[in-house]
Formats: structure tokens, C-alpha cells, sequence
């Protein structure tokens, strides 16, 4: 079962979240059938935007990242709740995978590198907050460290990573951490965790060897005195509902409602996130337009 730990340094320095999210990629690449590289870059997504959904302090709050750019992948999109619970998808899920010579899959290639990160956060009470930042690498986890450096002024650290099984393609691990020095923090400590994190091993070869979140995040902070502030499981889940799509077709009114009536016979609408259809027959589409009226 996937799970996200968040602690903090007992000086008040250092923040950091890790995540297991090996169960929400392979639902992921089951939902939309995705090609190893483009699992790689979904899953990455998917992991970032976990643990920057799980740092919103409001309830309802949410928060957006979506990176445009100039790969064969299209856009990829990934959204998360205040609980860190994602759901994603990418524009092209049949991308061609490409390796680097180490073996590694070239999530760069596939993302494109000239592009843009935009995260949005919505707080659920009025205008969203939004960022953008030009792509650095299109390897994500150095996109959203450079998200955070320019557009927030935070100096973070960030490691995402899906390993993917070379015979089937299935998703074998995948997870990440997320470091941040808090304003607290001066040079010796920057310092200390940089050297932390060059001597961490990959975050996929530390889930291998069975490592917990709370296992990565001591590793990074090895040296100081850790306090977990919460660790708890979570999911791919997609918000959507027929009543929620009725809504959105209440929205279009009455003249585009009777023009599916006669037109169409009906209405289908379908989820990008989890790939389920939603069909309105022409019976349901008259007690709308009724309840309009
Ligand atoms: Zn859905």
C-alpha cells in the first residue's frame, strides 16, 4: 500500500517528504495503458504532485501541474488534494520509449525539453494561485526543484522515480522525497543535506531494498534529529461522477442540451483521468433540460 511521510528536523530547518507510490503508478499505466516512457513521466508526475498536494494546509484545497513541452508524450497533467490522493494522464500514452545508454528510460526525450511547468493551486475560495516556470530538463524532478527555487524562493531538493519491469513493462517501484530548508535554515545546514543527498542511492533502488518512506527521509536528514509530523496511505483516485458531468452539461443550457437531444439522440462525455464513459440518454437529457426551465 502506498504512503506518504512528512517530517521535519527538530531544529525547525528541514523539511521532508517521501512517498512509496508504486500501487497509484502501476494504477496509473493500467488505467491508461501507457508506454514505458510514458509510465516514467506520468509516474514522476504523479509523485511530485502527491507530496505538493500533501504540503496545501487547507482542507479542500488542490493543486495542478501540468507541463507542456515539445516531446512525442503531449501534455502531462496531474492533480492532487490536500491529502496527497493523485489522479493523471498525458496527452500521448503510446510515446515512444527511448533508453540512455545506462539503461535508464530518456524521460526527457519523451517530455520535450522546451516547455513550461505551470502549477496551479486552488484553495477552493475564489482565484487560484498560479505559477510558471520554463522546463530546465524535462526530467521533472529538476523541474519542480527549479519551480520552487524561482517562482517560491524555497531551496529544494527533489528526486522522483519509477522503475519499470524491461520484459512487460509493468511498474515494479516508483516513489521520491521532496527536501525543503525552511527559513531557519543557514549555509552548515544546506550544506550537510546536499552531501546527504549526494550519498542517497536512487529512490527506486532504495524501495528494492525495501526501504520505507520513513527509511529515505532518515537517510536524507542522517545527522540530524527527525520528527514525524504524519504518515498516512494514499491513492489514485478520480473525482468524477455522473452528477458532476450533468452539472457540467446543465451548465452548456438549454439550447445545447436540445440540440444533443436532436442531434445526437444523447450525450457521452468522457474522464481524461480514469478513462470511464459516462452516457446521458435522451430521456435523462429532457429531465434536464425540464429542471432548467
Ligand atoms: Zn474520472
Amino acid at each position: 500500500m502506498d504512503k506518504i511521510l512528512r517530517c521535519i528536523t527538530t531544529d525547525g530547518a528541514v523539511m521532508v517528504s517521501a512517498i512509496d507510490s508504486s500501487d497509484i503508478v502501476h494504477i496509473a499505466k493500467k488505467i491508461h495503458k501507457t508506454t514505458p516512457s510514458a509510465t516514467a513521466a506520468l509516474g514522476r508526475l504523479l509523485t511530485g504532485t502527491s507530496m505538493m498536494g500533501a504540503m496545501l494546509k487547507q482542507k479542500d484545497a488542490s493543486i495542478n501541474l501540468r507541463i507542456a513541452a515539445d516531446g512525442p508524450l503531449g501534455v502531462a497533467i496531474a492533480v492532487a488534494d490536500s491529502n496527497g490522493n493523485v489522479r493523471g494522464y498525458v496527452g500521448n500514452a503510446n510515446c515512444p520509449t527511448e533508453h540512455y545508454s545506462n539503461g535508464k528510460i530518456n524521460v526527457a526525450k519523451a517530455v520535450g525539453t522546451d516547455g513550461v511547468l505551470n502549477v496551479m493551486r486552488d484553495y477552493g475560495t475564489g482565484e487560484p494561485y498560479i505559477g510558471q516556470v520554463p522546463l530546465v530538463s524535462g526530467e521533472i524532478a529538476e523541474d519542480i526543484t527549479n519551480y520552487y527555487a524561482t517562482s517560491e524562493q524555497i531551496p529544494t531538493a527533489c528526486a522522483l522515480g519509477v522503475l519499470i519491469d524491461k520484459t512487460d513493462g509493468e511498474v515494479l517501484f516508483a516513489g521520491g522525497f521532496l527536501i525543503q530548508l525552511l527559513p531557519g535554515a543557514d549555509d552548515t545546514i544546506a550544506q550537510r543535506i546536499e552531501e546527504n543527498v549526494k550519498k542517497l542511492e536512487p529512490v527506486t533502488t532504495m524501495l528494492a531494498n525495501s526501504m520505507t518512506p520513513l527509511d529515505m527521509a532518515k537517510k536524507a536528514l542522517d545527522g540530524f534529529d527527525v520528527e514525524v509530523l504524519d504518515e498516512y496511505p494514499i491513492h489514485y483516485i478520480c473525482t468524477c461522477s455522473k452528477e458532476k458531468i450533468a452539472g457540467l452539461i446543465k451548465n452548456m443550457g438549454k439550447e445545447e442540451i436540445s440540440a444533443m437531444i436532436k442531434e445526437d439522440k444523447g450525450a457521452s462525455a468522457h474522464c481524461h483521468f480514469c478513462n470511464k464513459t459516462y452516457n446521458f440518454s435522451e430521456e435523462e437529457l429532457e429531465k434536464m433540460l425540464g429542471e432548467l426551465s
